[in-house]
């Protein structure tokens, strides 16, 4: 049962706005979701789907657990949105690790997906479970290396043979990791979430829409919250309140007097064209390094037409000095520098374009040489990004309810979506806006849906608005 005339907002229309919204407007509750730019999910990029968390050596097996079981849910919920092509985790020479140390926890991810596919065949949606990851020894990788390249690759050996064509194989570790971490596709997402949503009479979307007040109102019984659309301001009353203002969280927090302590931090990826593999198809390459210092982890991420989005993690590339802020006792909001609230709100300089991209393009070159031929493609992917709490490596985190009638969504992956939305959902129980439990839903009528045609059609018209290369709205997978 649905209390249809409970009113909720929702203020943010990213990632986690936007999957709110329909969840909760397919469930047929009664929402307004708020968001300043004219198109969703706008805010900060990504491209990979950490269905493991293998990125990141730093974090515990429990996060990776969750990252693996976050991820899966978020392929079910969202298949359009994935790129199906694995990740390659490379171990350079200079690097103080070895592949060694990461068998264990790969074994224990391969474990922990064969157990979820055993309580739901449905969770198979990485591959077979003995397949999660494969070890490549220099041997294999120097036969490889002698094989012609496949248009099209099926399995893990036709799609590691760029690879052992293109790295240096004196700079790095043997063997080379192939993990099923795949990729995701953010301007499909937008594209997706939108149509959805654009279905659905239940959810009222007000973009190009400032929300610039909120208040609890004096029977401490809901919120009035007040909005700008074009010279216009306007009041509404709503029974809850849904925080997904992404970076600006904090200002949001700062209206209702919350609790609070978060991070924010600024990062950009660049983006990279190779003509000379515009019609090749590689999986995504990840060099390890230890995060800040010059040889920090470098990301090697294709798109089709010889585009490759490029991380570093030093402060030259992905990383800024004071890139990482905290919030004070005075505020919940972390005041980033204006340098980058000036790249958000405004843009970059084509000086800082370049400079960026190039470092990007040797940090790679190092470990593919011919890779320094590459050229810059396109202006960069960037954006400030939360992360509550106090520790920066922090990769798993969904919601939390500091006031009543008011949930804060701070997911630091995309993937935590769906938990998110199942805590929020069990709020919504509590407080009688949904009188019985709701079984999780994870496939929606509108969403199954939606025409291929038209998630890519829109997904371009959006690269396109937003200055990018129509390929950064394709899969790889859909390469002709
Ligand atoms: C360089 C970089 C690479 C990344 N790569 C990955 C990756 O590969 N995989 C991954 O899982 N994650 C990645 N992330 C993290 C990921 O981008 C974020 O976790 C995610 O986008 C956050 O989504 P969100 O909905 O919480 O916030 P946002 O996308 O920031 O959405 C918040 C929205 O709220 C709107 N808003 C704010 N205030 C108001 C207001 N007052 N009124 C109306 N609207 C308002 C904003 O305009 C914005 O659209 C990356 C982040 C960065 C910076």
């Amino acid at each position: 049962m649905i209390n249809k005339k409970a009113k909720i907002a929702i203020v943010g229309g990213g990632v986690a706005g936007s999957s709110i919204a329909l969840y909760l407007g397919q469930l047929g509750l009664n929402v307004t979701l708020f968001e300043k730019e004219p198109s969703l999910v706008c805010g900060p990029p990504f491209c990979h789907l950490h269905a493991g968390g293998n990125l990141y050596r730093e974090i515990s097996d429990k996060q990776c657990i969750t990252l693996l079981k976050q991820s899966i849910d978020f392929l079910r919920f969202y298949p359009f949105v994935v790129d199906y092509r694995p990740t390659i985790i490379v171990l350079p020479t200079s690097d103080s690790g070895t592949p060694d140390a990461l068998l264990p926890r790969l074994e224990l991810l391969k474990g922990e997906y064969e157990a979820f596919i055993t309580a739901d065949p449905n969770n198979k949606v990485l591959g077979e479970s003995a397949d999660y990851y494969t070890l490549y020894n220099r041997e294999q990788i120097e036969l490889l290396k002698q094989q012609p390249v496949v248009s099209k690759p099926q399995t893990c050996d036709e799609w590691m043979i760029p690879v052992a064509k293109n790295i240096d194989l004196d700079k790095v570790q043997f063997p080379l990791i192939m993990v099923q971490e795949y990729g995701l596709n953010l301007f499909r997402l937008a594209a997706g979430a939108s149509l959805a949503l654009e279905q659905l009479d239940s959810v009222i979307l007000r973009t190009k829409t400032i929300v610039s007040n909120i208040q609890e109102e004096c029977n401490a019984d809901g919120w009035r919250v007040t909005y700008i659309k074009g010279n216009q301001t306007h009041q509404e009353n709503f029974d809850y309140l849904i925080n997904a203002a992404g970076f600006r969280t904090g200002k949001i927090d700062d209206m209702l007097g919350a609790p609070c302590k978060r991070m924010v931090e600024f990062k950009a990826a660049y983006v990279s064209k190779w003509e000379k593999y515009d019609d090749t198809l590689f999986p995504e390459i990840i060099f390890h390094g230890e995060r800040g210092t010059p040889q920090g982890m470098g990301q090697f991420t294709p798109y089709p037409g010889g585009y490759f989005q490029l991380h570093g993690m030093t402060k030259e590339i992905t990383l800024y000095e004071d890139g990482l802020v905290s919030n004070t006792a005075l505020s919940c909001q972390p005041q980033l520098g204006q340098n980058f609230i000036e790249k958000i709100e405004k843009s970059w300089t084509q000086e800082e374009t370049n400079q960026r991209t190039k470092s990007a393009i040797k940090h790679i070159s190092q470990f593919i040489p011919d890779f320094s031929h590459a050229q810059v493609g396109a202006k960069p992917l960037f954006g400030a990004q939360q992360i509550p709490g106090d520790d920066p490596t922090l990769r798993v985190a969904e919601v939390s309810f500091p006031v009543k009638r008011y949930a804060r969504c701070e997911i630091v992956k995309v993937s935590s979506v769906i938990d998110m939305i199942d805590a929020i959902v069990g709020q919504l129980i509590e407080l009688g806006y949904l009188t019985r439990p709701v079984q999780r839903q994870r496939d929606f009528s509108n969403m199954k849906s939606l025409k291929e045609s038209d998630i890519k059609q829109y997904a371009q018209s959006l690269s396109k608005a937003r200055d990018y290369p129509l390929s950064l709205a394709n899969r790889n997978m859909d390469t002709p």
